[in-house]
This record gives structure tokens, C-alpha cells and sequence, in this order.
């Protein structure tokens, strides 16, 4: 299914061990993962000496793809199973998106921009992941038709907690989300623990693009809804 070289496999295996799993990441499934998907195929070209590196690289309309600890710690809180459906708010390159497709049997991605939409689309089909649908849209209301979700992992930062998010969780499922100001927040794992319950758990700071959206930060001056 993926394509690796023996240059991208030894790159990927000095990842995780130096900046993985040596930093506490323990679930195998997640390490197992994180070693077979190709980071370099999501990079650019013009950024590919950052492909394995412990940092956020630039892409297309001024997002990123997140640091490769955030997007194994993401994996983890959000505890898959490989029967697990998966909802992730903010493709990007559809990176993070294949990390959890190698764990969970589907997942769903949105992103608001539709060229970063469609190259995501484009690196996965070549890739071979069949159990990721990129759907290009405001993931700020989550994906009702496909709710619910064993778990929702949103990849950008909210002012607040996004209630449509947490309604579209299933008994028992967890959304990753970091919440705070434009210039640091919290990574907060949700637990829905009943229809009407929920439980919330921080595990430090984090700093993420923006979540743009009706039930995030509205438009490009991160003004508070
Ligand atoms: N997971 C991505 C990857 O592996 O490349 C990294 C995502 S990047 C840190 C955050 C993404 O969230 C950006 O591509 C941004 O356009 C997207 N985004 C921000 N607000 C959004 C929204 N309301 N709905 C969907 N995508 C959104």
C-alpha cells in the first residue's frame, strides 16, 4: 500500500525512535504507524530536508503540517482500535490523516481550503489509502451525515470547545482538540462518557494554526465568535 524507499524507511525509523517514542509514546499501534506512513511524501519539494525533522513544516496557503511528536501524541489521546471511525478537522497535506488510516478502518478528513483538499486527495490516492475520505468544507460542524465517531482529531486551534464536535462522539468516544488564544492553547482530550456527559483532560501546551469556521475563530482575524 505505501511506498517507501530504504532512505525514507531508515529516516522514519530514526524519527520514531528519537522523536516518539523517546518522548513517551508508548501505544504500538501508533509507533507502528507513524513508521510506515512516508512523511516525505507529504512535504513539498522545496521543504523536503525537513521531511523527518522535529518540526511543523509550511505548506500551501500558509498552513502546516504538524510536528510528527503532536501528530503521534494526537494518534494516542485519541486511543484507536482498527474498528474505530475517525473524524479529522484540518487535512493540510493529509499527513495526519494517513497516520490514523493506518490505525483506524476509516476516517473522515475535512479541510476548509479545497486546493490543500484536493492535493490531499490526490497524495493519498497515489499512496494507496482507500479508507480516507477527504471532504472539503467548514469542519467547524463536524460531519453529521458519518456521525458518530469513535474519535475526532481537529488539527487547528479553537477559541472554545465545539459542541457540534462533541455531540458527534460515540458513548465512550474521545475528541483531541487544542483550545486557547491564537498564540497558545491546551491539548484537551474530551470524553464523552454517557449521552449527556463528558469529561475533559489537558496534556499541556500546544501551539496550532487557527480553526477557521463558524463555530471556531471566524475569518482571517482571529476575532472570537
Ligand atoms: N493534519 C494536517 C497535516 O497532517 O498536514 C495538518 C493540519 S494544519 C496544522 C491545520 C489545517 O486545518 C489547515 O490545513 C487549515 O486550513 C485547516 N482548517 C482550519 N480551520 C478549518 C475548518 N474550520 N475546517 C476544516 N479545516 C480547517
Amino acid at each position: 500500500m505505501t511506498l517507501q524507499n530504504n532512505d525514507s524507511r531508515g529516516n522514519l525509523k530514526t524519527m520514531v525512535e528519537r522523536q516518539i517514542a523517546r518522548r513517551g509514546i508508548t501505544d504500538q499501534n501508533v509507533l507502528h504507524a507513524m513508521q510506515t506512513v512516508p512523511r516525505d511524501a507529504f512535504i513539498p519539494e522545496d521543504e523536503s530536508n525537513l521531511a523527518f525533522e522535529d518540526t511543523a513544516v509550511r505548506i500551501a496557503e500558509g498552513q502546516t503540517v504538524s510536528q510528527p511528536y503532536i501528530v503521534a501524541k494526537m494518534a494516542e489521546l485519541a486511543e484507536l482500535t482498527s474498528s474505530d471511525t475517525v473524524l479529522e478537522v484540518g487535512t493540510g497535506s493529509g499527513y495526519g490523516a494517513a497516520v490514523l488510516g493506518r490505525i483506524a478502518k476509516h476516517v473522515y478528513s475535512i479541510e476548509r481550503h479545497a486546493s490543500l483538499a484536493a492535493n490531499a486527495r490526490q497524495t493519498l490516492a497515489r499512496l494507496g489509502y482507500a479508507n480516507v475520505t477527504i471532504v472539503e468544507g467548514d469542519g467547524t460542524y463536524g460531519l453529521p451525515e458519518q456521525a458518530p465517531f469513535d474519535a475526532i482529531v481537529v488539527t487547528a486551534a479553537a477559541p472554545t470547545i465545539v459542541l457540534q464536535l462533541q455531540q458527534q462522539l460515540t458513548e465512550g468516544g474521545r475528541l483531541i482538540i487544542p483550545v486557547g488564544t491564537a498564540d497558545s492553547q491546551e491539548l484537551l482530550q474530551i470524553r464523552r462518557t454517557s449521552e449527556d456527559s463528558f469529561t475533559t483532560t489537558s496534556f499541556g501546551a500546544v501551539r496550532f494554526v487557527p480553526l477557521i469556521g463558524d463555530f471556531g475563530w471566524q475569518g482571517n482575524n482571529n476575532v472570537p465568535p
